[in-house]
């Protein structure tokens, strides 16, 4: 974009001004000013980490900022305060907030091969940062609706069931248009090299993410390939580029880092972490929080870290949502629910204080609300003592529907019980492990001697291979162990 004078004047009047962007020198017209950028991070970063978590391994986050900060300091934006974190989501990606944010999921370091391979995701994440695109593309669509990449339930006024819906994750996985990714990928690589890893790793990782499904994980985090749109001539384009800096030293002399890279591997989180809920047909079990409870037959879970809810296929107007409520100690259980409902906006019709079958001390009140255009909504809402917290567990209807919507509802909130501690502590998430692979052996084999904790695709897939390739005997690789 290559504004004339005019229309930056006239910008100034709109927001701020045409900016200079760090990586070509030119002026463009950017209606953010870097103060801004930085603001809009620091402001969606929380939610960031909120919705997704960090990893929580001290060791291996150290590793990635490290990594991550020598980059940066490569880059044309030494001086920004750069942020680096894994995730503590399955979904395979990794993506970039404008002012220096920069996020790995723990999906995609199980992906990754060497440490080359990492510092070329981390230096394209960068490449996107420095150039601004981001920032670009959230001046494009600042006044479209930021993309709702959760599980979208109706949202009354006010923002009552604070959570799935954020503008902070919509941010995250704009899409990228093609020269930006290009630009980017070529970034990213000039990083790598300036640094000394081998520029390679990046042409790896494309190759190893082309094999990944563009899905979503249950979280509603969307994997690489549906965020970074992969033309046909990306990776050719990247391997000129990759040939260029590589002949400016001999192979020997540019790290890869393969075996110490395995080392922080050893017993990650593969997969849904079934420590913060999963679901068994209709019932989500916790075993962190040790509650369950049994949702309405035919009707979607998501699972977000703040918020779980469940909506039946192909309506917009009913749902049920599960989230905890802040409780000021000495309050009582109808002051907190008629409080916070209040604070989202809802007022209260009905309600007494009683008891679930399970003994759970429950708040149990009807209220009334109205949505952003002006539609009545009805809730239907339970806050359950449990554990020395407070859980609001509420059927959101349109009025229209309320009536049919309202016996799922109740059957669900009489249905939440504590789960037995036993069983709970049992559960165990799986983890990636290493092994040699044997005469004889097929993805498949291999994956059946891991119980069942990875498929034999996916197997092949996270060890930079083909699901119809033939595993080569005497190889050690990454593996995935049931966790009990
Ligand atoms: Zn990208």
């Amino acid at each position: 974009m290559k504004p004339s004078t005019g229309i930056c004047l006239a910008a100034v009047l709109v927001m701020t001004a045409c900016a200079t962007n760090p990586v070509t020198g030119k002026r463009e017209l950017n209606f953010m000013s870097e103060a801004q950028e930085v603001q809009l991070g620091q402001q969606s970063d929380p939610e960031i980490r909120g919705e997704m978590g960090e990893y929580p391994n001290p060791a291996l986050q150290q590793y990635v900022r490290d990594v991550g900060m020598r980059l940066a300091k490569a880059s044309e934006r030494p001086d920004l305060q750069w942020h680096f974190a894994v995730v503590d989501v399955p979904a395979v990606n990794a993506f970039a907030l404008p002012g220096g944010y920069v996020y790995i999921t723990r999906g995609l370091l199980a992906h990754l091969d060497n440490e080359a391979e990492m510092a070329g995701v981390l230096g394209h994440e960068i490449g996107h940062v420095t150039a601004r695109h981001s920032a670009r593309n959230y001046t494009r669509t600042a006044t479209a609706n930021i993309g709702v990449v959760l599980a979208s339930i109706f949202v009354p006024k006010a923002r009552p069931f604070m959570g799935a819906v954020q503008a902070g994750l919509g941010l995250a996985f704009l899409k990228y248009d093609r020269d930006q990714e290009l630009q980017a990928d070529s970034l990213g690589t000039a990083y790598v090299a300036k640094v000394g890893w081998a520029p390679s790793g990046m042409s790896g990782v494309l190759q190893a993410l082309g094999r990944i499904e563009a899905a979503s994980d249950s979280r509603g985090v969307p994997n690489w390939l549906s965020t970074h749109p992969q033309p046909a001539d990306r990776v050719a384009k990247l391997t000129q580029t990759v040939q260029t800096l590589e002949s400016a030293r001999p192979a020997s002399e540019w790290s890869v880092n393969h075996d110490p890279y395995w080392q922080r591997l050893d017993g990650l989180i593969y997969g849904d972490n079934p420590r913060e809920g999963f679901v068994r047909g209709r019932e989500f079990i916790h075993p962190d929080m040790r509650f369950r409870l049994t949702f309405p037959e035919g009707w979607k879970i998501a699972n977000g870290k703040r918020q779980v809810s469940a909506a039946p296929p192909g309506v917009n107007d009913v749902a049920l949502v599960l989230q905890l409520v802040e409780s000021p100690a000495g309050a009582s259980l109808e002051d907190v629910a008629v409080g916070s409902m209040k604070n989202s906006g809802f007022s209260l019709v009905n309600g007494e204080s009683t008891r679930l079958n399970s003994g759970l001390p429950v708040y149990h009140g009807i209220y009334g609300g109205q949505t952003e255009d002006g539609g009545v909504v009805q809730v239907e809402a339970a806050h359950i003592s449990h554990g020395g917290q407070v859980f609001l567990l509420a059927g959101l209807s349109s009025q229209a529907r309320f009536r049919q919507a309202q016996p799922f509802f109740v059957e669900a909130i009489r249905s939440f019980a504590t789960a037995p501690a036993g069983e709970m502590d049992r559960i165990k998430p799986n983890r990636l492990a290493f092994s040699t692979v044997r005469g004889g052996d097929t993805w498949e084999t291999i994956a059946a001697r891991s119980g069942g904790a990875i498929r034999a695709s996916d197997l092949a897939v996270v060890n930079g291979f083909a699901p119809n390739s033939r595993p080569p005997e005497g190889r050690r690789i990454k593996t995935v162990i049931p966790g009990e």
